[in-house]
């Protein structure tokens, strides 16, 4: 049995109106969150809309959003 998974991704323009409090909870950057807000900015420059809240996604939309990945699940 094939299915699809998609990755989470929020809207970039959603991180960039929290704080540093709730951004926390998506986000993190080695330079802080001023560093973190620049590069989200720079996405937003690049067409890209959506950031997956996952490092391994490998299948992604122009827009920055998960295109999905199909699986395959044995029952
Ligand atoms: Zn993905």
């Amino acid at each position: 049995m094939k299915s699809t998974t998609f990755h989470i991704h929020v809207p970039i323009q959603a991180l960039l109106n929290m704080n540093d409090d709730e951004l926390s909870g998506f986000a993190s950057h080695p330079d802080g969150f001023a560093a973190l807000r620049s590069e989200l900015r720079d996405m937003l420059s690049d067409g890209e809309y959506c950031l997956v809240l996952d490092n391994e996604c490998d299948n992604k939309n122009p827009d920055g959003s998960c295109a999905g990945h199909i699986t395959q699940t044995v029952n």
